[in-house]
C-alpha cells in the first residue's frame, strides 16, 4: 500500500491523485473556476497573484495547478 500526501491539506491518503478524498470536491471546483478564468482572460498578462485575487484560489494552488500542467496555457 502506497501513501500519498495531499497537496492541499497535507493529509496522508491511499487513493490515486494529488489530493485526499476530503479535498477532492474543492480541488475540482477550483480547477474549473481557474479554467473558466483563464479562458476569459489574457493569461500572458495575468500574474499568479492576480489570478488568485480574482478566483479566490490561493496562490499556492494556482501555482500547483499551472505547474502540474492541468491547465493548458
Ligand atoms: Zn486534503
Amino acid at each position: 500500500m502506497e501513501l500519498n500526501t495531499c497537496s492541499r491539506c497535507g493529509a496522508f491518503f491511499t487513493s490515486n491523485g494529488v489530493v485526499c478524498p476530503n479535498c477532492e470536491a474543492q480541488e475540482r471546483l477550483e480547477l474549473s473556476k481557474l479554467k473558466d478564468y483563464l479562458a476569459e482572460n489574457n493569461v500572458t498578462t495575468t500574474s499568479i497573484e492576480q489570478i488568485s485575487c480574482s478566483t479566490g484560489i490561493s496562490e499556492k494552488n494556482v501555482t500547483r495547478f499551472l505547474s502540474q500542467g492541468i491547465i493548458e496555457m
